[in-house]
């Protein structure tokens, strides 16, 4: 018997406990999702084995013409599902698709602008310790301390005086949609090429209920793991202007052979992204992360210094902010956790707690509508976690939370099918 669990016990111990976690609690780390069986299928295929250093019909090994099949597939959708003209889908991962494409269009030493960090940016557009960072002059700009939105006057300012070769728009805490269209108008005011990340809001972009920024970017990122739903990994969209530049950037650029199974569970996402009840399951994504602002903004939560930024969201997350709150991130997120919610601590701008700690959270909806969550159940879960970030949580309140818990997990159950 050369199953797992008889090769390594320990391993597959660990894998059929992390199946139990994820079917008795709820998720709702915004950057999560639970990936269709046939997705998990593809991804554990034999495809696994094979070197294809190139592109599909011209690659360096032989015995490719099944994979090229495979990562054909997966561009093809790509391209059609987002209107690109282009597409790379053998970046290993989100970050790596960053580089590749900053890789393709800069040269070190070159600036860079992206959405600092401490207010919603990724760190591979400009953290300081981040090859980003590392590489190019980086210029943050930030949200407005007001209206918590993205500073567009301040990018315009920014990009004027330090004259970027690149402005990175996109975010990875961030609960409002971005002006793609002034972005683009900014950059040209200053020769930049504009590079959208759209790693968080890709699923919301397929389904056609979030702006694309594919018109208006020279490239475009995303990683297909989060709403997007698909194997982890990554994908670069561009005009067909700079697709050899970027396919040279990828490979021999930066990787070697590509994951060829992971690019066929990219191809099985891609091909579920265009379908109608995945367009149906994004509209719950969003109408989730507005009920949960909403309940967040009542009274009982703003009593205790529970304030949700930007005041709602346009997105699948919801930013709360615990600065005036007794709970800090760290605790509010160990709180949650023992309900049975796994959730994030996330600074806020400018968070007077230490980014171990923080004085927020990061809280989304795609997982728990890939289960099948509808407008009752957000009301029902948005209403667990304002009480149980609210006054008087003791021992019986944490008790009956986590019955509530219990009761969502059961009527909405992940992956029967696995044993
Ligand atoms: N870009 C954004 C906006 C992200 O939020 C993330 C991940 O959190 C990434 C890139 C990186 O993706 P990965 O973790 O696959 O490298």
């Amino acid at each position: 018997d050369a199953n797992l669990s008889t090769v390594d016990p320990e391993v597959a111990e660990a894998v059929a406990a992390e199946l139990h976690r994820q079917q008795s609690t709820l998720e709702m780390i915004a950057s999560e999702n639970f990936a269709p069986v046939a997705v998990l299928e593809a991804q554990g295929s034999v495809l696994t084995n094979k070197y294809a250093e190139g592109y599909p019909g011209r690659r360096y090994y032989g015995g490719c013409e099944h994979v090229d099949v495979v990562e054909q597939l997966a561009i093809d959708r790509a391209k059609e599902l987002f209107g690109a003209e282009h597409a790379n889908v053998q970046p290993h991962s989100g970050a790596q698709a960053n580089a590749a494409a900053m890789f393709a269009l800069l040269k070190p030493g070159d600036t860079i602008m992206g959405l600092d960090l401490a207010h919603g940016g990724h760190l591979t557009h400009g953290m300081r310790i981040n090859f980003s960072g590392k590489l190019y002059n980086v210029v943050p700009y930030h949200v407005d301390p007001e209206s918590g939105q993205v500073d567009m006057a301040e990018v315009e300012r920014l990009a004027a005086e330090h004259r970027p070769k690149m402005i990175v728009a996109g975010w990875s805490a961030y609960p409002r949609q971005l002006d793609f269209a002034e972005f683009r108008r900014i950059a040209d005011t200053v020769d930049a090429t504009l590079m959208v990340d759209m790693a968080h809001f890709a699923g919301l972009v397929a389904a056609g209920l979030h702006p694309s920024p594919v018109p208006y970017a020279d490239v475009v990122t995303t990683t297909t793991h989060k709403t997007l739903g698909g194997p982890r990994g990554g994908i670069i969209l561009c005009k067909q202007e700079l697709a050899k530049k970027i396919n040279s950037a990828v490979f021999p650029g930066q990787q070697g052979g590509p994951l060829e199974h992971v690019i066929a569970a990219k191809a099985v996402a891609l091909k579920v992204a265009a379908s109608e009840e995945f367009r149906e399951r994004q509209q719950r994504v969003l109408d989730g992360a507005s009920t949960l602002a909403a309940r967040l903004s009542e009274p009982d939560c703003a009593e205790v210094g529970v304030r949700v930024l930007t005041g709602g969201t346009a997105v699948h997350l919801v930013l709360v902010d615990l600065v005036k709150s007794e709970l800090d991130g760290q605790q509010a997120e160990d709180r949650l956790h023992s309900v049975g919610i796994t959730v994030n601590r996330n600074a806020v701008p400018n968070d007077p707690r230490p980014p171990m700690v923080t004085s927020g959270l990061r809280i989304g909806t795609p997982a728990l509508a890939t289960r099948g969550f509808d407008a009752a159940a957000f009301t029902e879960v948005a209403d667990i976690i304002a009480t149980a970030l609210g006054s008087g949580f003791d021992e019986g309140v944490r008790t009956s939370l986590r019955a509530r818990v219990a009761v969502l997990a059961e009527k909405y159950p992940l992956y029967p099918e696995l044993p």
